[in-house]
């Protein structure tokens, strides 16, 4: 049934709930696990005394990736990570098209958000635009509203 688990990540705490639950599907479908951070738009959109903030967020996004590799690896699960400028829920949607994708598994809140909302707004538009089913997680953090 699977084969390409796509796990969109912002590096928040949520993102890592939901890459609990990619890493066991990955497992148990013997599928590959596609790691993507977008870096959003609105910063190149600011102007160029947003570029430490680019440069930072493409930091920040490489860090997550070699976070999610050592759990990767030690959960004997292939993984490919991609990081791509854009409008984040445009990007992952095209992303799941192009990497031939055939789940996105995503958290219900990110990093810049706030936790009274059902969903967040790019979780909200991929679900509402992806042609592939997308499993959402929700994180019982501390912080709970
Ligand atoms: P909002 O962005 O609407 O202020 P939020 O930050 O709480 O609210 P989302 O941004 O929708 O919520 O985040 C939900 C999930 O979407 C995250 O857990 C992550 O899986 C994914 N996501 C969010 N931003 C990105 C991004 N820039 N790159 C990749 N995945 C992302
Ligand atoms: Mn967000």
């Amino acid at each position: 049934m699977y084969e390409r688990i796509l796990l969109p990540t912002d590096g928040s705490e949520s993102a890592d709930a939901a890459l609990d639950h990619a890493l066991d599907l990955a497992r148990q479908y013997d599928a590959e696990l596609l790691v993507l951070h977008v870096v959003s738009a609105a910063y190149a959109e600011a102007g160029p005394g947003h570029a430490n903030a680019i440069g930072a967020l493409e930091e920040y996004g490489e860090e997550t990736f070699d976070e999610i590799a050592e759990r990767a690896e030690a959960a004997g699960v292939r993984m490919t990570s991609e990081q791509r400028h854009g409008e984040p829920h445009q990007v992952i949607t095209e992303y799941a098209t192009e990497a031939g994708a055939d789940l996105v598994v995503m958290g219900t809140h990110g990093r810049t958000g706030l936790q009274r909302y059902l969903l967040g707004s790019v979780t909200e538009r991929v679900v509402r635009t992806s042609d592939v089913p997308v499993l959402t997680v929700r994180y019982e953090g501390e912080d709970e509203e």
